[in-house]
């Protein structure tokens, strides 16, 4: 991993023989994953920070459940389910099946090794340990270098209003498969919730870039950004933040991100996405035909799909260049 023709960013500090300044990444599941994977083949583990949103996160037969940190944690250890898109490869599925025999709710479906981690997981929250902690011991155990820390060990769920009131995001994005038309988001707990002091530290300590990942602005960034400190702590900084667009020719790659667009009122598009993060951006990397009108960041093209792993690799190699054409 990393070393071989990846930018030269931050090399007077390594010179100099102080502390590495990281990229940190913003990111929630799917989207943001796979630039995060990209990252991790061409950085050094200890220049990349990828922090996750946890407003996905919920309390499900008696587990606490963490899908964007688990997604970025199976995508960066390789165990990703490529077919599902969520989960581990290499699954069974003997728990769900018996606990739907027994009458157990069996909306979300949870993978026998999937499971151990989540009752792993929720045994030593309930013993006291905070999420960053496990999520960062559990990471280590699966042989990932990069860090992956959780945007606050402070709960954070987020919450939709439909036409019908307001119902919790797992129920809205898997019970009901994302269909209810959203009219109003919340983040229930997000002012009460601290930054996570790893992120914190590692934004005050002066990143070589912050990267928002082509992640859902509305229910992946969003949450992050709603804890209270962190938008300004990414504001003054000092190093550039560059943004990935998640919205391709109009549409989302994969999921509700161009549908939440229009329920809300917005027509879907790169620039759209871009004036949802305003002035936070320094950079804006977009698909190579898509129309850029209006967008006030700095704009650089390129692919931005990602279906394979030369994809996720020469995106991310884009997004260090641009933000070192910033500094
Ligand atoms: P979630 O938490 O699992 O919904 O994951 P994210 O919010 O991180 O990812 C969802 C977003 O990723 C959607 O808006 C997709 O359009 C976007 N996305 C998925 N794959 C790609 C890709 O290959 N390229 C780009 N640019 N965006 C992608």
């Amino acid at each position: 991993m990393g070393g071989a023709g990846r930018p030269g960013l931050g090399a007077a500090a390594r010179r100099g023989g102080g502390p590495v300044p990281v990229i940190v990444a913003l990111s929630g599941g799917i989207g943001g994953a796979k630039l995060a994977l990209g990252l991790s083949k061409v950085l050094p583990p200890e220049e990349l920070l990828v922090v996750a949103n946890t407003g996905d996160d919920f309390e499900h037969v008696g587990l606490t459940i963490c899908p964007d940190i688990d997604t970025l944690t199976y995508t960066l250890a390789g165990l990703d389910n490529p077919v599902l898109g969520w989960g581990r490869a290499d699954e069974s599925w003997a728990f769900m099946e018996t606990l739907a025999a027994l009458g157990g709710e069996d909306w979300f479906r949870l993978g026998d090794r999937d499971l151990a981690l989540h009752v792993l997981r929720t045994h030593r929250l309930r013993g006291g340990e905070p999420l960053s902690a496990i999520t960062d011991d559990l990471r280590r155990r699966l042989g990932i270098g990069a860090r992956i820390l959780p945007m606050s060990d402070d709960p954070v769920r987020t919450r939709l209003r439909g036409d019908a009131g307001w119902i919790d995001f797992q129920d809205w994005f898997v019970r009901q498969r994302a269909t209810p038309a959203v009219r109003a988001i919340e983040f229930a707990g997000a002012a009460a919730a601290r930054p996570q002091p790893g992120v914190l530290a590692a934004l005050r300590a002066g990143p070589r870039a912050v990267v928002i990942c082509p992640s859902n602005p509305f229910i992946s960034i969003e949450p992050i950004l709603a804890v209270p400190g962190m938008r300004e702590a990414i504001a003054v900084c000092g190093a550039p933040v560059v943004a990935v667009s998640p919205i391709i020719a109009g549409q989302a790659v994969k999921g509700p991100t161009a549908k939440m667009f229009s329920e809300l009122g917005m027509e879907p598009s790169a620039a759209a996405v871009a004036a949802r993060y305003g002035a936070l951006l320094d950079g804006y990397v977009m698909e190579e035909g898509d129309d850029a009108t209006g967008i006030a960041p700095h704009v650089f093209r390129t692919r931005t799909l990602m279906q394979t792993l030369d994809d996720k690799v020469a995106l991310a190699r884009a997004v260090l260049a641009a933000a070192e054409a910033l500094r």
